[in-house]
C-alpha cells in the first residue's frame, strides 16, 4: 500500500510528530487533537482496519504500547480513553489501522 498515508508516516516519507518508534509500531501526534494528549499507535505493517487484523501477538502488543505511551505521557493514573474507530458507522477515515489515545482532559460517555 504505498499510497497510504499512515504507510507514508510509518516510511518517514510525510512529517509527523513522534512520539515514539519500535520495530513494530510508530506513535505520533494527531493533526487535529481532539484533547491536549491525542496520539496515534500504528503497525509499521499495512493492515485496513481492525476486520482484517490476523496477527494476535501484534494486537496484543498494540495494548502494551498504548498503555507505555500513555506512561511516558504521564496519563497513568489520571486516566486515558483508547479508540479503535472500524469503518463508516464508527467514522474511520484513514484505513490503515490506527488506535487513539486520547487523554488531558475529563471524558464524557456514551462517546458521540
Ligand atoms: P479515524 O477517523 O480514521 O479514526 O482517525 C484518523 C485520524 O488521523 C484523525 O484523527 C485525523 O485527525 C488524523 N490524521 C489524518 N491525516 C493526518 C496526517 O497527515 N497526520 C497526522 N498526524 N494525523 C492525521
Ligand atoms: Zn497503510
Amino acid at each position: 500500500m504505498t499510497d497510504c498515508l499512515f504507510c507514508q508516516i510509518a516510511r518517514l516519507e510525510i512529517q509527523a510528530s513522534i512520539v515514539s518508534q519500535d520495530a513494530d509500531f510508530i506513535a505520533f501526534r494527531d493533526l487535529n487533537p481532539q484533547a491536549p494528549t491525542h496520539i496515534l499507535v500504528i503497525p509499521r505493517k499495512h493492515v485496513a482496519t481492525l476486520n482484517e487484523a490476523t496477527d494476535v501477538a501484534l494486537l496484543g502488543k498494540l495494548l502494551v504500547k498504548l498503555r507505555d505511551v500513555a506512561r511516558a505521557e504521564g496519563l497513568s493514573d489520571r486516566g486515558y480513553r483508547v479508540v479503535i474507530n472500524t469503518n463508516a458507522e464508527a467514522g474511520q477515515s484513514v484505513f490503515h489501522l490506527h488506535a487513539h489515545l486520547l487523554g488531558g482532559r475529563a471524558m464524557s460517555w456514551p462517546p458521540g
